[in-house]
């Protein structure tokens, strides 16, 4: 595979079948593509993988800078390859737009899956998107599907908007906490609390043991006061620690018991149809966006619009009203 000859459609669906991780990460990068003329190619790579939809786990992962979401991931990574599974890890980089390079770094940031053969480890910049959540996000996940990857981690920080883009394609949601001396409940986002299908307390290793476990209670209780999910779940609050691989044989369990019981009784089947509609509406919302900000009548009229508005002289209602009326008429 050279630069010069991107590979075509038909040999990215044939290399994805055999599970080659090199042509899987072209297939994402054609993905990820803006360019107008691998849209066409990209609309029928997905068309290709439908077929190929293996069984999978879709789980997020979200926890703020620091609160070890990566060494949890190789952790996990580590307990599930094991197995003889395979693992991939989608990491939403939010700061990769900027190009100054990541804080989220490259493959480094978890050294091990990277190196391992039954593991796929893909940064995904966030582009444009608000609340880092990249745009491209499950159409990477259904093609590590079609890959025969077994366990889909995605990885969002916890900070923005990412967290709700990334509960809406996945199966079982995680929650990773520290604990704080007592004001555990402070400082978290309520939507958040609301979303997790299982809190986490890392770090619970040495003097930190004690006040990870009261955290874990005051989490449990703060649990319980939600009523359950619509499936009936009510998301426990575990300890673990990542860098002692310490409380990941419990928490994968809990995740395997978790998808054997809702798709043996058809919930996350149901769950997933109504995750594709949501994404089939959010597709047709990010391509009318694009098409309106890429007309010639929009990128005429918007600068002179939006001087008009900051000056009072318009409002914004009728603002935007005589933007799209200019667009619709380029349209005719
Ligand atoms: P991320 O920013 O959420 O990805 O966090 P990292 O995985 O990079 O971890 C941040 C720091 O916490 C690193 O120095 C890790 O070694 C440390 N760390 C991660 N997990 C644990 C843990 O279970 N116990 C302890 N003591 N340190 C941890």
């Amino acid at each position: 595979m050279t630069a010069a000859a991107p590979p075509t459609v038909p040999a990215l669906l044939e290399g994805i079948r055999r599970g080659d991780t090199g042509f899987l990460a072209r297939a994402i990068t054609l993905m990820e593509s803006t360019r107008e003329e691998d849209r066409e190619r990209a609309a029928s790579l997905m068309e290709g993988c439908l077929p190929m939809q293996r069984k999978s786990m879709r789980v997020g992962i979200t926890g703020v800078p620091g609160v070890g979401k990566s060494t949890f991931i190789e952790a996990l990574g580590r307990l599930v390859t094991g197995e003889g599974k395979r693992v991939a890890v989608l990491a939403i980089d939010p700061s990769s737009s900027i190009s100054k390079g990541s804080i989220m770094g490259d493959k480094t940031r978890m050294p091990d899956l990277a190196k391992n053969p039954l593991a796929f480890v893909r940064p995904s910049p966030a582009g444009e998107n608000p609340g880092g959540v990249a745009r491209h996000t499950r159409e990477a996940m259904l093609l590590c599907e079609a890959a025969g990857f077994e366990l889909i981690l995605i990885e969002t920080l916890g900070v923005g908007q990412g967290e709700t883009a990334v509960h809406g394609m996945v199966d079982f949601f995680l929650l990773l906490q520290l604990a704080g001396a007592g004001d555990e409940l402070q400082g978290i986002k309520r939507g958040i609390m609301e979303m997790a299908d299982a809190l986490v307390i890392n770090k619970a290793d040495g003097a930190n043991l004690p006040p990870a476990e009261e955290a874990r209670q005051v989490y449990q209780r703060a649990l319980q006061l939600y009523p359950p999910k619509e499936n009936g779940w009510r998301p426990p609050a575990l300890c673990c620690s990542a860098l002692q691989q310490s409380g990941m044989e419990e928490l994968w369990d809990l995740i395997k018991s978790y998808m054997k019981t809702y798709w043996d009784n058809g919930y996350l089947q149901a769950r997933r149809k109504e995750q594709n509609s949501e994404w089939f509406r959010q597709s047709i919302e990010a391509h009318l966006t694009r098409d309106f900000y890429a007309s010639k009548a929009v990128r005429d009229a918007l600068d002179p619009l939006m001087k008009q508005v900051a000056e009072e002289r318009i409002s914004p209602f009728r603002a935007a009203h005589l933007l799209l009326q200019a667009y619709r008429q380029e349209l005719k």
